[in-house]
């Protein structure tokens, strides 16, 4: 074998994916058929789940200074804001952090963590039998090898050569409508260095990357039915502008242009066999509210683990096909969300009428927290186990809570995460379950602050990516039997 796991496609989402399987001493290679990045960048944004997940393995202190907070996000360029100051975490807030920065940071931390990187390489062919995959390749100076590993993700983008190769399907519909966007300079930019703005002419934003480059989004429904490859021009952007602002902010020097469309597909299976799908390569969809990328990452993450597990001997029979059960839906979600976004981006006399009405309804505190738990990605939550005893808690996410030790000392919970092993929370700060493992860690502890639903809870076993496994209340009469249940059958091979 020559590697553990193979992952074709060097874009954020394989170098996170590669991350956590080489977290987890798992020899792994990433196979990018671009020789160096690309130096634009789609997507602007990291979510507050996807910076939760950063500070679980200690990288948000990478992350954080290379972008800015912005404590608000957007459904649809309504009016009203979502505010993501007041959700249950300690990245309230989204990171304006250009992709291409995003990209650079998880490339690095995956090569720090020993991941092999073969850029200039094009994946060509993935096969697979009972014992391997074989993923043949092209490299750089044109010679052709294959690659033998006990896994390959496919995290190849929206074009997918693995999920084609696996022979799955990928469900939806093509692109309706396009838009148009631009990174460009404005020698007169709007007083607040950004703008959101939608009148019977279209809609438009604009967003400051630097204190020389803004990046203009333009959705004209005069141009709305421009196919994809018509190359985008600053004379459209400015007369765009011109329309819906009455002014084109002096826009100029465009760096890059791009039309993208609200072709919305989603594979029928993240994983055929040894062949997993990760990221565009699983769903793509209309870039509203900014959060493909995002969902990649938490795929990636939700992937990592478990396949490592598997990979080192510690994994129940069920757990890698867990990915499809817990993903699949999230990504019907994302899909429905941004088809009600692009629905909304009516610029008729009706469509107006309706944007003002839902941008009124998301004036009330309970609907934009809902909304902004459903952008955000902080109100997913993974069906219970159906093994273990019912509790309220069970496939919830817990945020990073401080924690008190038997010491005395405080700690972040997150902490404790980064290595990305489980948690076994021993809450009562009894020592009589402590339990030696490579596959958890347990921590004796009780919260700083009381949380509702925690209360009576003895013992969780909190998942690496940040969910409760199983939690236990302290008065269950099978306490004991009920936390060396629920270790064997997550943490190992036999269950
Ligand atoms: C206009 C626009 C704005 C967006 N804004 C946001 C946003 O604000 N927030 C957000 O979360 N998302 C946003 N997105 C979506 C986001 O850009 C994507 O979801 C994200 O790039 C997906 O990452 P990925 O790693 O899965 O795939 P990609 O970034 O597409 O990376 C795939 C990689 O695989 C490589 N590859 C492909 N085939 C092969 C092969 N055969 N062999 C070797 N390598 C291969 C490619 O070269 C590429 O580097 C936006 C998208 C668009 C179009």
């Amino acid at each position: 074998m020559d590697y553990q796991t193979v992952i074709i496609g060097g874009g954020p989402v394989g170098f996170m994916l590669a991350s956590e399987l080489a977290l987890a001493g798992v020899k792994t290679c990433v196979i990018e058929r671009l020789e160096q990045p690309v130096p634009h960048s789609r997507a602007l944004t990291l979510h507050p789940r996807t910076l939760e997940l950063l500070e679980m393995r200690g990288l948000l202190n990478r992350f954080a200074p290379q972008g800015k907070k912005i404590s608000s996000g957007h459904f649809s360029m309504l009016d009203t804001r979502l505010d993501f100051s007041g959700l249950d975490t300690s990245t309230n807030y989204t990171l304006l952090l250009p992709q291409a920065m995003t990209g650079q940071l998880l490339e690095e931390y995956a090569r720090g963590l020993g991941v092999d990187i073969f850029r200039g390489a094009e994946a060509l062919a993935v096969t697979q039998n009972g014992e391997m995959a074989k993923t043949i390749v092209r490299e750089h100076d044109g010679t052709v090898r294959t690659l033998r590993s006990l896994f390959v993700a496919g995290a190849d983008g929206a074009g997918s050569i693995v999920r084609k190769q696996a022979g799955i399907e990928f469900i939806g519909t093509d692109s309706t409508v396009t838009a148009a966007l631009g990174d460009v300079k404005l020698l007169s930019p709007p007083a607040s260095g950004v703008l959101s703005l939608c009148t019977k002419q279209g809609g438009a934003m604009i967003v400051p990357l630097s204190p020389k480059l803004y990046r203009v989004v333009v959705v004209s429904p005069y141009r709305a039915q421009t196919p994809k490859d018509v190359p985008v021009t600053e004379e459209e952007l400015k007369a765009d502008l011109m329309r819906i602002c009455g002014t084109d902010f002096g826009l100029t020097d465009s760096v890059w242009t791009s039309r993208f469309g609200n072709a919305a597909r989603q594979a029928k299976q993240y994983r055929n066999g040894r062949v997993f799908l990760a990221g565009d390569a699983a769903h793509i969809h209309f870039p509203a509210g900014g959060q493909g990328l995002n969902v990649g990452l938490q795929d990636a993450m939700n992937l990592g683990w478990k396949l490592a597990a598997d990979i080192n001997g510690s994994a129940p029979p069920w757990l890698l096909d867990s990915y499809h059960a817990e993903r699949h839906p999230v990504a019907e979600d994302l899909l429905s969300n941004t088809e009600v976004q692009t629905r909304l981006l009516d610029f008729t006399p009706a469509g107006l009428h309706l944007r003002s009405m839902m941008s009124n309804i998301l004036a009330f505190p309970e609907v934009n927290q809902y909304i902004a738990g459903q952008i955000s990605a902080l109100d997913v939550y993974y069906k219970a186990d159906q093994k273990m005893p019912a509790h309220v808690l069970n496939g919830t996410r817990l945020s990073n809570v401080e924690l008190v030790l038997p010491d005395g000392k405080s700690e972040q919970l997150y902490n404790f995460l980064r290595s990305g092993k489980y948690v076994l929370l021993s809450l009562r700060q009894e020592a009589g379950h402590e339990s030696r493992s490579d596959v958890f860690q347990t921590v004796f502890a009780s919260f700083a602050e009381p949380r509702e639903q925690w209360c009576g809870v003895h013992t969780a076993l909190i998942r690496p990516d940040g969910h409760v496994a199983w939690a236990v209340d302290a008065s269950d009469p099978d306490l004991s039997a009920v936390i060396q249940a629920g270790i064997s059958r997550w943490c190992s091979a036999g269950c």
